[in-house]
This record gives structure tokens, C-alpha cells and sequence, in this order.
């Protein structure tokens, strides 16, 4: 299959190309287009065989549930059954990077919920996703662009080296403002539960929910065949091609211990910016933001871990384990399960 790209620069002039992505995903095509956390691989969710079809282009397990993509919060009633705490999430976070799991509609097809009776729903606030769920006037069912095991792509060019070949269409709307996946949390009336960490923190989900329990896949391993609440916390994630180790204790600390590896040019570094001065050696550097700055090492942790695998030279990575406040849990839990938990104290 031909993949076309089409960069969109002007959304207000740019009406015919996104009236034909939205015709492509009608027609049970496969578009890859941006959000404002990551890029989605998306079909049309009313359509079982374009659902159907994600899956293979991903080489995705079938048990692994994708997230419909709604244009209003509202349209949430097609698919799911919504109530009080719904909305009231929805006034505060959405359009954004939030998805709600709720008890499903009898007619959405097992295919986007992985055989499960609640389903994903999510209202995008990125105005390319937007105007394309809109014109479709079908909710888009999707995953993250990438294929099964690899960092989530944060821009076009990272969909395209996944994905080229395999989708019918990628709309490339530059960076991803967030860079990691949506906040996952489902709802069993005015409690929530948080499935997946991201940049609706656990914090504010508390300002609107009676209570806010998070799934121990979260933050620790799950044990050998347990089932985790959302099954894509199962699946091996995001991890480079060398082993990635994190370390753990006090920053100091924590750059000597670095430095004692900066001279090994098959070791490759994520540091924070400021610590670039002061690993020069030979180890492989790729600074990730600084030190307070989480927004900016979210944002840029998956091309980092992406542009990590373009060195061959590489045999072991090193990067600093996350705070777990605010936006560092997201940090944490992609963290963590990149490193295969692999945790050294300094
Ligand atoms: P991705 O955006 O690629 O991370 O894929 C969607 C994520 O949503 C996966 O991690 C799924 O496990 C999760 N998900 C989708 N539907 C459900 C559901 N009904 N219950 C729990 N998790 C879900
Ligand atoms: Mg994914």
C-alpha cells in the first residue's frame, strides 16, 4: 500500500485535505493523525474490519483494547453509558489528554474493547484531530502509531518509519505537545480508578472524584500471568534495544555515578541538561530537559528512547527514575516499564 503524507500548516485553508483523511477513515482506511499527546493510528470504530485492520498494521495482541476518539464530550453517548462524574471530568479536562473507561454500548464491536464490556472514550484537543473526527462524524477508534513494543511516536517521521506502507494516510501536524499518552481512568460511579498516568495528574482526577485509587500496574510489576486492569499494562513497552537501566537516590549522587561511566563510548546517557557540562567523555549523551523541568523530559522522552536505537554502538542506557509527584508518575511508569524495572540504587 501507498502511504501518503500530508502536512498541514493552515488547518482554515487546508479544509479539502482533511475532508479527504476523513473520506479515507468512511471508507475503512487506516490515517494516522495527530494529537496533542501522541500520533494515533486511526479507523473508523463503527467499522469491525477497519478495527479489525489496526491490529495487523501494529502487529497489535487482539486483547489489547484502543480508545474511541470523540469529537465533542457528548458523543461519549454513542458508544458508552455515561454518568454525573463523567461530565463533570469532561467540563474540567476535556477537550485534553484524558480517557474515560466506562460500561459499553451493546453496539460496539468486541474488536475495540479487546472482548471487554467497558470501553475508551477520549475528545482530543488537538485542532488536526478535531476537525478530522469531526468531518468523519464517526468516533475513530485508535492506538498510538507505532508498532507493537516501540516508544509511541511523537511526530510524523516517527509514524512514517513505523507505519509507512501499512496506513493509508499520515497527517502530519508537527510535535506533540505532551509527548506521552493520555491519563486512563476508569469510573465506577464517582470513584475512579487510575489506570494510566499522563498529564491530567493524579491530583487533579482527586479534584473531581469522590476517591482515586491507582492500579498497582501503575507504578509496580505485575506478577506472571496477572491480569492488570487495562491490558496494555501487560505488554513489554518503549524499550530500547540495549538495557536500559534507572538510577535511584539523591542527584549528586547520582551524577558521580555517571560520570564514573561517561568514559565508555558503548554506554549511552539520558541526562538532565545541565548535566551535559559535566559527562563529557565518550558515553553517548541525550539530554532530556531539565532537572525540575518534567514537561520538557515528557515531552521528549520517547524520541530520546527512539533516537537511542539509531546507535549500534550502544549496549547499555542509563537514565535517571522519575519523581512520582504530578507529571513525574507518567514519567515514572513509562520509565520503569522501558527499563524492565530495572532499578539501581545509588
Ligand atoms: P494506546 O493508546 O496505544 O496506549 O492504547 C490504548 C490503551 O487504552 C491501552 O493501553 C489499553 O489497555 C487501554 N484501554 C482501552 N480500552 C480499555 C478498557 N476498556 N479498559 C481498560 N483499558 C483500556
Ligand atoms: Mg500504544
Amino acid at each position: 500500500m501507498k502511504t501518503e503524507q500530508i502536512l498541514i500548516t493552515d488547518l482554515a485553508q487546508q479544509d479539502e485535505d482533511i475532508a479527504r483523511a476523513a473520506a479515507r477513515i468512511r471508507a475503512g482506511e487506516l490515517v494516522v493523525f495527530p494529537t496533542e499527546t501522541v500520533y494515533g493510528l486511526g479507523a473508523d470504530a463503527t467499522n469491525e474490519a477497519a478495527v479489525r485492520s489496526i491490529y495487523v498494521a501494529k502487529g497489535r495482541p487482539s486483547d489489547n483494547p484502543l480508545i474511541i476518539h470523540i469529537a465533542t464530550p457528548e458523543d461519549a453517548e454513542r458508544y458508552a453509558l455515561t454518568n454525573k462524574t463523567y461530565y463533570k471530568l469532561a467540563e474540567k479536562f476535556m477537550p485534553g489528554p484524558l480517557t474515560v473507561i466506562l460500561p459499553k454500548r451493546a453496539s460496539v464491536c468486541a474488536t475495540v474493547t479487546g472482548g471487554l464490556d467497558t470501553v475508551a472514550v477520549r475528545c482530543p484537543s488537538h485542532p488536526v484531530a478535531r476537525a478530522l473526527i469531526e468531518k468523519a462524524g464517526v468516533g475513530i477508534a485508535a492506538p498510538s502509531a507505532n508498532l507493537s513494543g516501540r516508544p509511541s511516536p511523537t511526530t510524523a517521521a516517527h509514524a512514517k518509519k513505523d507505519l509507512n506502507g501499512r496506513v493509508s494516510m499520515i497527517l502530519d501536524g508537527g510535535e506533540a505537545e505532551v509527548g506521552l499518552e493520555s491519563t486512563i481512568v476508569a469510573l465506577d460511579g464517582e470513584v475512579g480508578t487510575l489506570l494510566r498516568p499522563g498529564a491530567i495528574t493524579y491530583d487533579a482526577l482527586c479534584c473531581v472524584c469522590r476517591e482515586v485509587k491507582v492500579a498497582p500496574a501503575v507504578v509496580e510489576r505485575l506478577a506472571e500471568n496477572e491480569r492488570p486492569l487495562s491490558p496494555g499494562m501487560k505488554y513489554r513497552h518503549y524499550a530500547p534495544r540495549a538495557p536500559l537501566t534507572l538510577l535511584e537516590g539523591e542527584e549528586n549522587a547520582v551524577l558521580a555515578y555517571l560520570k564514573s561511566l561517561c568514559t565508555d563510548k558503548s554506554i549511552g546517557i539520558l541526562c538532565y541538561d545541565e548535566e551535559i557540562p559535566h559527562l563529557q567523555g565518550g558515553a553517548r549523551l541525550f539530554a532530556i530537559g531539565s532537572a525540575h523541568d518534567l514537561q520538557t523530559q515528557a515531552h521528549r522522552l520517547f524520541a530520546v528512547l527512539r533516537e537511542v536505537d539509531d546507535h549500534p554502538e550502544i549496549t547499555a542506557v542509563y537514565a535517571h527514575l522519575p519523581p512520582r509527584e504530578g507529571l513525574g508518575l507518567a514519567l515514572y511508569n513509562r520509565s520503569i516499564r522501558a527499563a524492565a524495572h530495572t532499578v539501581k540504587k545509588i
